[in-house]
């Protein structure tokens, strides 16, 4: 399992090249995640799901020939448009698949082995859209959030990247400091300072990155937050709520990648 490159691919730039190409694939599925997610968890999405129908216009219906479904390619040769309507298509579809190009090439670059790189992109597909959906909807859907703590979980015991006994009480203690705080945040004010999801959420994290740096992800987390609540947000009065989970992913992305150079090293 630890091998330092999949067979045949020596070269370690055809090989970051190579994982660019599989970044920007699956940054293409989960943009439809992103999408169709919500939707199929909140029930306003009809018969649709991941797989039906297929990629199309969300404007006019065009349903998309292969060509203008080519990830990062069929948004440049279209001008960042729609064939038949010339609605733009949103920009965080391009900037789904071009994060995820980057980061995979980045992290297999950086650690080439195996336990290095697939945890990694593992967690990637598993964060961004948990991050993306609670930054437009202010929702962290069971559906994501209960697959990437089980993922964190079988990743350390099949890579040896953390004890399991680490993760398992990561996620236990992660899913109970938000719990505390939670409970007590709605005793001393009666109302909800966080959702159900952002628990879930930090027990994910907690499978994923061990109980030892829990402390961490969530200070990191909380600061992030409190720096987008002004930076990015622009709030116009106090009382605006902004979701937790992208800032809390990005702390516990940026703790693991720390935790992997170290047992890269
Ligand atoms: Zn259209």
């Amino acid at each position: 399992m630890n091998g330092v490159m999949p067979p045949g691919v020596e070269n370690p730039l055809v090989f970051s090249a190579i994982s660019a190409g599989i970044g920007a694939i699956v940054g293409s599925f989960l943009g439809v995640v992103c999408e169709r997610v919500p939707g199929m968890v909140l029930g306003s999405a009809g018969r649709e799901n991941l797989w039906l129908p297929g990629s199309h216009c969300p404007q006019c219906g065009h349903t998309l020939a292969w060509w203008e479904n080519i990830p990062l390619l069929s948004w440049c040769l279209l001008g960042g448009r729609c064939r038949q309507c010339r609605n733009a298509i949103p920009l965080r579809l391009l900037m789904v698949e071009l994060l995820s190009a980057l980061f995979f090439a980045a992290s297999s670059g950086f650690f080439p082995t195996v336990s290095g790189w697939l945890p990694l992109w593992i967690l990637w597909c598993g964060l961004l859209p948990l991050a993306m959906i609670d930054s437009r909807h202010m929702l962290l859907p069971d559906c994501l959030t209960q697959p990437l703590l089980w993922a964190g979980l079988l990743t350390h015991a099949v890579f040896h990247t953390l004890p399991v006994t680490d993760a398992l009480f990561g996620a236990a203690a992660g899913y109970a400091a938000l719990w505390l705080i939670y409970q007590l945040f709605r005793l001393s004010t009666g109302r909800e300072g966080l959702g159900y999801g952002d628990i879930k959420l930090l027990a994910a994290l907690g499978a994923w990155c061990g109980w030892q740096v829990l402390p961490l992800v969530l200070l990191s987390g909380a600061i992030l937050g409190i720096i987008g609540y002004f930076v990015l947000y622009k709030p116009d009065n106090a009382s605006r709520q902004i979701p937790f989970g992208p800032f809390l992913s990005c702390a516990g992305i940026g703790v693991f990648i720390l935790q992997s150079a170290h047992i890269a090293i």
